[in-house]
């Protein structure tokens, strides 16, 4: 089986070569811009869009102009690279519904380019087209693969990267047979991070609290100095750093804490809520919650690692009546706040923190949701009354559950999250 994994890198460009990168992100842009504009004008013209084949002649054309000739100093593929760039975000809008492509400015804080071919890695150095050998920050070895393409950035502060998509050979992997007793479930919330379902609290980082505080701070100060100021552009930086210092930070506790599931915990199996972020930052009282801890980032961590280690991830419909349900007697307190941190049953009696007894009822749910799947029993009641949604499980996940990795069998001990 073959799979694409992207990998980053600092670049650490000397001072030539950082005007020739700069270079790089100006033409791309240039002719970004261009096709777009180009595209719009067809458009209103004749009522159809222009097909890519005679942009890209266009371009050909143009470059043999003198007036254009500076585009010839930078890679040429990065140029075709843009313009299939453009078509892509065109045909995302026409088919997608997504935003209208935009124009690239020159002072938009992010700027790439790519490089579709001829990039070579040799030690800690990489060969970039038309600007040679660049040194590069070598945290982590790149495995063997195919170099399919590279992207070269520049973020708010200043800093260099090289982002190498490469197609890896791998073997299959069969996910572990899910059990109860090796099942755990999380429940995401707003207060503390993540409560599991054996009780396990992960409060949320405290060093992101200050590190937030400091930025709002920071972005105070910049609201209220004079726009075209020096001292404006030098606070801009001072935000763009601290921005990327909580950015950082999160990343780090997120890969951390989806490490502890994927490898560490005894767990072969975790359940969560499909929460569908997206929609939920629609909610703008709980939106800046949201973003803040950085939901979706974990979603999108657990799910290929989980899946690397041979483990599985089921996610149950953001609908669920995980809080609401009583675990004991399956009534729905349906006057449950969310400022209520204790759960009272109403009908039973039944008092449990609401963390926790969400976490319980999530991994209910979810060993329902693959039972019903399978046909087999995993020995959890439920109630007939509870209608579960549409899973969000896919096939494969539930067809091949039924093996148990090796690499599962050698996993002993469990050992406990600590940050
Ligand atoms: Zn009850």
């Amino acid at each position: 089986m073959k799979t694409l994994k992207a990998y980053k890198y600092r670049l650490k460009p000397n001072a030539d070569q950082l005007v020739q990168i700069n270079q790089h992100f100006g033409s791309v842009r240039f002719v970004k811009n261009w096709a777009i504009a180009l595209r719009s004008r067809y458009y209103k013209i004749f009522g159809k869009s222009i097909s890519s084949r005679r942009i890209q002649d266009q371009l050909v054309k143009k470059k043999s102009l003198p007036k254009w000739a500076w585009l010839n100093d930078v890679n040429s593929q990065s140029l075709l690279a843009a313009l299939k760039d453009v078509d892509t975000a065109f045909t995302n809008f026409f088919k997608h519904g997504t935003k209208y492509p935009r124009f690239k400015k020159k002072y938009d804080s992010h700027q790439s380019y790519s490089a579709p071919q001829h990039v070579a890695v040799l030690d800690n150095q990489v060969k970039l087209p038309k600007i040679g050998l660049v040194r590069f920050v070598k945290h982590r070895e790149l495995p063997e693969g195919k170099i399919k393409t590279c992207t070269i950035s520049r973020n708010a502060t200043g800093k260099f990267f090289i982002s190498i998509l490469l197609e890896k050979e791998v073997n299959d992997i069969i996910p572990c047979v899910i059990t109860e007793s090796e099942t755990v479930a999380g429940d995401l919330g707003v207060k503390s991070f993540l409560t599991l379902s054996d009780g396990t609290v992960i409060p949320n980082p405290r060093f992101l609290q200050t590190s937030l505080e400091k930025l709002r701070k920071a972005q105070r100060l910049l609201s209220r100095m004079k726009k075209g100021s020096k001292r404006r552009a030098k606070q801009r930086i001072v935000v763009a750093r601290l921005h990327e210092h909580v950015a950082n930070a999160r990343k780090d506790f997120h890969h951390k804490l989806t490490h502890y599931f994927a490898v560490k915990s005894h767990a072969t199996t975790y359940v969560g809520e499909d929460l569908m972020v997206k929609n939920m930052i629609k909610n703008p009282k709980l939106s800046r919650h949201i973003t803040d801890v950085g939901w979706g980032m974990f979603d999108v961590f657990m799910t290929y690692k989980m899946r690397e280690n041979g483990k599985n991830y089921i996610k149950i419909d953001t609908f669920t009546p995980s809080s609401k349900e009583c675990r004991m007697c399956h009534t729905k307190h349906t006057e449950l706040k969310l400022s209520d941190r204790v759960f009272v049953c109403p009908a039973c009696g039944h008092t449990e923190d609401r963390d926790l007894h969400a976490a319980i009822n999530i991994k209910r749910f979810g060993l329902q949701q693959i039972s019903e799947q399978v046909g087999i029993t995993c020995g959890v009641k439920c109630s007939s009354r509870t209608k579960l949604s549409r899973s969000s499980v896919r096939a494969r996940d539930v067809t091949t559950s039924l093996h148990r990795s090796p690499e599962a069998h050698a996993r002993v001990g469990n050992p406990t999250w600590r940050e």
